[in-house]
């Protein structure tokens, strides 16, 4: 299928590796020019490079920033020539259920709300004047299901989904959409993180609780980075035109509801 997007240009946050990664990886291979940002230089480099040797891929460029600060967006933003197609995306929040204090609230916010939101408002009017925009958010199923002992998640991304919904409204008649990618459990650093920090809080071994929590997946397995991407490309797609305010939970079958 050709989704239509080669040579367009895509502002991919926290692509260093994992879920961003992924979607970077996906867009690549698709010939759209990616601007790949991270913190950490020498990975983005080493996957600028990997990038850059796919089949078909266009440019790509590495930026070193921090998306959750202003001066680091403002470096992002100018090192991609044109913001066609947007993933947002940083680091989770720590682990936790109610020992957070205000600071930890705000760093959560900034992060995984107010990041996002930033991003979004200085991208999407240049898409709406140019009459093409894809918009991505990388959220959580926490959004859908909370976790337990992930109170910054489930609250900080509930306030950018709320967003969202209320945007995206307003940008599709412009054929400009706003959605949000929703991961279940993902093997990646991250995921592994979490584990580790369940099985200090419950004595217990990590890779016991990780083989306890593939078990409770329909798929029987964690989701592969290259997954997530692939439906991040369709989102980004030429054809994905009428498609907008969604949540899409990718999460191998984990989520009990109907709808
Ligand atoms: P990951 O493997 O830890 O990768 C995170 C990526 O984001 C890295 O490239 C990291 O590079 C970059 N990053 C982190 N903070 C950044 C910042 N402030 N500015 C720019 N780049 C930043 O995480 P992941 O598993 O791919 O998860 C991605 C997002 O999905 C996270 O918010 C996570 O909480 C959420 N999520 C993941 C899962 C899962 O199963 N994996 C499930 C639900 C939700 P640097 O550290 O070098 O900046």
């Amino acid at each position: 299928m050709d989704l239509g997007i080669a040579g367009r240009w895509a502002l991919v946050c926290g692509a260093s590796k994992g879920l961003g990664l992924g979607c970077a990886r996906a867009l690549a291979a698709e010939g759209v020019n990616v601007a790949i940002v991270a913190r950490g230089e020498q990975a983005l480099q080493q996957v600028a490079d990997a990038l850059r040797a796919l089949p078909g891929a266009g440019q790509v460029v590495a930026v070193a920033a921090d998306v959750t600060t202003e001066a680091g967006r403002a470096i992002a933003l100018a090192a991609c020539p044109q913001v066609d197609i947007l993933v947002t995306n940083a680091g989770g929040p720590p682990a936790g259920d109610r020992q957070f204090e205000r600071e930890d609230w705000i760093a959560a916010l900034d992060a995984n709300m107010l990041a996002p939101i930033a991003l979004i408002r200085a991208t999407v009017d240049g898409m709406i004047a140019r009459g093409f925009g894809r918009i991505v958010n990388i959220t959580s199923s926490s959004v859908k299901a909370p976790i337990d002992i992930l109170a910054l998640s489930n609250g900080a991304r509930s306030g950018l989904t709320g967003f969202v919904a209320g945007l995206a409204r307003r940008t599709v008649s412009a054929n400009v959409t706003i959605n949000n990618l929703l991961p279940g459990q993902f093997d990646t650093d991250r995921l592994r993180g979490n584990f580790a920090f369940m099985a200090k809080q419950q004595d217990a071994d990590a890779e016991a609780i990780a083989e306890q929590k593939r078990r409770h997946i329909p798929a029987g397995r964690f989701g592969q980075p290259d997954e997530f991407g692939a439906a991040c490309a369709f989102l980004c797609s030429a054809l994905a035109g009428y498609l907008t305010g969604q949540n899409l939970l990718i999460d191998g079958g984990a989520y009990p509801g109907t709808f």
